[in-house]
Order: C-alpha cells, then structure tokens, then sequence
C-alpha cells in the first residue's frame, strides 16, 4: 500500500476524551472514530488488525475442531422467554418492536439461538460431541461505555458453543477452549492469566476468564504466592471465620447519639473517636424493585457481584433516597439494622463483632453499643465483601497478590441450565434421553487488539507485535523529490509486494522527520529508510520499532533480511 493513496488520519495530539494509552493511540494512529457512544467505526489500518486477530481466533478455533456458523443478529423474543432470560437480563439488552409488533432483541449473545438450532438437529448421542462458533457483532447497551472499543455497545465477539454427551465430555471440551485460548492469546502478544471467574448474566457451573495484566485494567486480580490459585476480585472467595470461642465483652447499654450531619464511616470513625472496624455499615439496595439491607464492618466493602448472586437478582443498584426512607424512616447516612422493614443480610465480619456503632434509622442520630441478639436479629449470613490485602489464599491460605487486569476472553462450564430449559436432548446408546451437557467460549476482538496496545505502546506509539501487525514493513524514502531515493524505494517495494510481504511505502512528500513521527505511532514493526549517505553505499537502514536497534545493510539483502526477522517474529 502506498501511504499517499491511503485512508489513514493521523492525529499529533491527545484526545482529550481518551483516558487509556489504547484508546488514545487507536485514535492518533487513525485506526478507529467515534459514530455515537459506544460505537466506533473502522477505518483500514484499523480493520487490518482486528482482521489479523480473527484470523487467529479462527485459526486456533479450527485446530481445536470447532466448526465456524454464522448466526443472526436480530433473535426473537419468544426464545429468550424460553430460557427464562427476557426477563433476567437486564437493560444491556436492546429489545425493541417489529412492523408486526413482535417482540425482539439484539443478540448480546447466543446460547439462545446456538441451542435452538441445536436441539432441533441434533437427535442422538453419535452426533455428539459438536463445537460451533462464529464471529459476529454483538449489542450489549453498556451502562458506561468507556476506553474506545475496549468497552464499547457494538463489537465482534468470537462466541464458541460445545454440546457434549455427559459432563466428562463437556470437561473436556471446556479444556480444549482453555488451551486454544492460551494459544490465542500468546500469538496476540499479550501477557495473561486465567482466573476463576463470576458467571454473570451467562450463568452456568464455573468459568475462567483471561486477563491481560494491565494496570489500566478493569477488572481486579487476586492469585496466590504459593499455589495456583487465581481469581477475579468479584469471585474471589472468603471462607466463613471459624466460630471459635472467643472471649466475650459484656454487651453495653444501648446508647443513641446526636451525630449532626455525619454520614459516611468517615466522618462516623472521627467524630465518635472509633474506629471504623467497630461500626457497621448499613447499605441499602435496590433487588430488582425490592429494597434489601446489606449489613458489613465499616472498614469492609461490599463485593456487589456476590450480593447478586446470593440475592439471585438481576439489577442491583444501591437504594435511592425514597426507597431509603421507606425501609428506615430516615434520610440517607443514618440508617442501621435496629426495627427496619425490610430483609437483611449480613456479610461474615459481623459474626464476631460487639458493641457496634451504627445509624440510628433517624436523622442525624447514631447508636452506639448496639448487638446482635440483643438489639436485632439477623437470621442470612454470607460471603459478600470484597477480598482484601488480610485475606488468605481461599484454597492453601497463603498469601495473596493483587493486580489489575483487562478480560480478552471467558469460558463457561453452562452444564445442562440452556438444554434443561429449551429442552436440547439426545438419545443415548439405550435409546434413553438425556439432556445435553454444554459450554461457552467467548473473545472480544477488538478489546484483544487493544489490550495487545496497553501492553506494547512507548511514548512514541503502537509497538504491534508482528502477527497482528497491520503491515510489516514500512518503507521511509527520506526525499520523494529525489529520483534515485525515490526509485530504489519503488524498487525495494515491488519487489517486497512480490514476495508476500505486506508493506507500506510511505510515498508523501513531507519530511523525514514527520515520516518517521508517523511510522513510529502506528507502530509498524520494521522500517526501512532509504537516505542518501547509505544508499551512496549502496545501503539502507532497517530499524526495529520495538527495540530502536537499527542495522545497516547492503541494499542486495535488505529483503532477505526483512524475511528472516518477520518469519522468527511471527511463530
Ligand atoms: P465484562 O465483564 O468486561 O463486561 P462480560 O463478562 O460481560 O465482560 P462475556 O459475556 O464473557 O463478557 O463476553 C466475552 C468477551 O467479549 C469478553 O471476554 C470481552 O473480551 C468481550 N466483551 C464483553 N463486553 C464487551 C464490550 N462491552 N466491549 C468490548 N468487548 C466486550
Ligand atoms: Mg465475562
């Protein structure tokens, strides 16, 4: 490609809207625009990277013996009120009317419609074990769409279904996925980790999710020093505290305090001179419609991916004031377990706590030297805080890590919960009919392409990694004007073209300085510069983006040169 004829809007300056190294560059380098948000156009650098990596995704899918389908976009209502999810889902899936008043939906995802298909062709257990997948453009109406096309409301997933004869079997399907992945993953030049994972809207036994570690990532990590153990935050278990014995400080008498305007743990811990571990925090939520009392220590935080699964709920969000003053009588910031209307639930740390501090459930009042049995009852107990720089390793006790990291990719174990409901069943060697046992496999394109940025960019721009690369090479003549620059970099060009290279010759008529500014930010991997001190040597300069290392080379083996480093650079 000559850049001169080329679509490829470079940009100097950093857009102000951008908070991540990817979201910036893919914009810099002309990769990616804005339509709406959430929703980004391609242009060609940038199509020619998200190509490269479904090319892979469909390389290793295909090794793997999955078999690639395409499915649509627009899927009918009645099929997700099969699967009990219409109504579950929650306001990510758009949902809107046909011509003929027919309820429909935009695929976010598509056990519904794989499994549809599936039941209604597969009749017995030799057409078993299948995996089918595709890759195709998603909707998911994202709260807050942010980082480009990183989280984003429209966007290509790689979606992967397996059907199996028993759980053995789906096991093993599931294992194939996870190593596929790892293979995936590594040629995109990313470095990753599988963790268990919350299963979320998909649902299922268990999952693991690959994470790109970055700090800008936004998902948290824990894993262990010790063993393998690893896990998204959200997932992240703490065990029930041992109900030891412990030595018990007599129960005060209730004592309730004027506590003008002090809301938050904070202004609580400094105004009363306690400390945040001695008072509880009373948090309100909203479970689909119905008010829930989440009770925590005050130093803990609320892990609300397990509050929903406890809860069994599909939208969670924290109380508005109403919903506040109905269930405690009082405004926000003052409200505690004693004589409220509604279901409780209370993390774990509150087990062995005494002589509390918490709101009084009236304005500008606290309580302190409150306790549990005495003063209220709290019949739910769980798991529900976020895991912390104390907690042990959930599986060896041993100590935990915490990074940042940014999900490429998810593997669910679904087991039988979409063939139970829509009734994907197989006739066994008996004649008996069994229910299909299934798994899912999904990989974001283009948030692996851009994760692939946050973890290979410097200041000067993209540093693509070569076998997601949007062209190889880059040829820089440092004058066009020039006729014997201009013609050995033609020639070089031609003769690279030939040969299966895929090339950039960049042909404006700007100066070397600006060409190179260029190259550099859109992170061509190797660039040639044709100037008029080595070519008077019959010579040319090759440099290496990643490194800065440059090599002076007779112009005769310049090609092949080019050829063994992009062969060594692409396994
Ligand atoms: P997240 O937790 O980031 O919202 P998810 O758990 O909803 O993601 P899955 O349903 O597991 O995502 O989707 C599979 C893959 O699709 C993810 O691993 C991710 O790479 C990609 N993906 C999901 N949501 C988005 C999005 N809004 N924009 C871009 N890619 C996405
Ligand atoms: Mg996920």
């Amino acid at each position: 490609m000559r850049y001169s004829e080329m679509f490829l809007p470079t940009v100097r300056e950093v857009p102000s809207d951008a908070e991540v190294a990817s979201h910036q560059l893919m914009i810099r380098a002309g990769m990616i625009r804005k339509l709406t948000s959430g929703i980004y156009s391609f242009l060609p650098l940038g199509y020619r990277v998200i190509r490269k990596v479904e090319q892979i995704v469909r390389e290793e899918m295909n090794r793997a013996g999955a078999q690639e389908v395409f499915l649509p976009m627009v899927q009918p209502a009645e099929l997700w009120q099969e699967s009990g999810r219409w109504d579950h889902y929650g306001r990510e899936l758009l949902r809107f009317r046909d011509r003929h008043d027919r309820d429909c939906c935009l695929g976010p995802t598509h056990e519904e419609v794989i499994t549809d298909l599936v039941r209604n062709e597969i009749k017995t257990y030799r057409q078993l074990p299948r995996n089918l997948y595709q890759i195709q453009t998603k909707f998911r109406d994202e709260i807050r769409p942010r980082f480009g096309v990183m989280r984003c409301r429209e966007f290509a997933m790689k979606d992967a279904y397996s059907f199996d004869a028993d759980e053995a079997g789906a096991d093993a399907s599931y294992a194939k996925m996870a190593e596929a992945y790892r293979r995936i993953f590594t040629r995109c030049g990313l470095v990753f980790r599988a963790v268990e994972a919350d299963s979320g809207n998909i649902g299922g036994s268990y999952s693991h999710e690959f994470m790109v570690m970055a700090d800008t990532g936004e998902d948290g990590i824990v894993f262990c020093s010790r063993c393998d153990y690893a896990a998204n935050m959200e997932k992240a278990e703490i065990a029930r505290p041992a109900s030891r014995q412990i030595a018990r400080e007599a129960f005060l008498p209730l004592d309730e305090v004027y506590t003008p305007d002090v809301r938050t743990i904070e202004e609580v811990s400094a105004f009363l001179g306690v400390s945040p571990k001695q008072i509880v925090k009373t948090l309100i939520f909203n479970a689909d419609g119905a008010p829930v009392a989440i009770l925590i220590r005050g130093d803990e935080e609320v892990n609300e991916a397990k509050v929903r699964n406890y809860l069994n709920c599909s939208e969670l969000d924290l109380a508005l004031d109403d919903m506040i003053f109905e269930v405690t009588g009082s405004p926000r910031g003052f409200a505690g377990a004693i004589g409220i209307k509604t279901r409780i639930v209370a993390d774990y740390s509150l087990l062995h706590m005494v002589n509390v501090v918490m709101g009084a459930n009236r304005a500008d009042y606290h309580v302190k030297n409150v306790n549990m049995g005495r003063d209220f009852e709290i019949s739910e107990f769980a798991d529900l805080r976020v895991i912390g720089k104390e907690d042990p390793c959930p599986r060896c006790a041993g100590e935990l890590h915490f990074a940042r990291g940014i999900e490429v990719g998810h593997v669910f174990k679904l087991g039988t919960k979409y063939s139970e409901a829509m009734r994907a069943v197989y006739l066994d060697r008996n004649g008996r009919e069994q229910t299909i046992v299934m798994g899912c496999y999904g990989i974001g394109i283009a948030r692996t392409a851009a994760a692939s940025i946050e973890q290979n960019h410097d200041d000067d721009g993209i540093i693509w990694p070569m076998p997601i690369a949007p062209y190889h090479v880059i040829i820089t003549p440092v004058n066009v004007n020039e006729g014997s620059l201009r013609e050995t970099a033609e020639a070089l060009y031609r003769s690279l073209l030939e040969r299966g290279v895929e090339v950039l010759l960049d042909d404006r008529d700007e100066r070397a300085g600006v060409k190179f500014k260029d190259a550099d930010l859109i992170g061509i991997p190797l660039r040639v510069t044709i100037g008029p001190k080595r070519l008077a040597e019959g010579k040319a300069e090759v440099r290496q983006r990643r490194t800065g290392e440059t090599s002076i080379i007779a112009l005769e083996a310049v090609e092949a040169f080019l050829m063994e480093k992009i062969r060594l650079d692409m396994s």
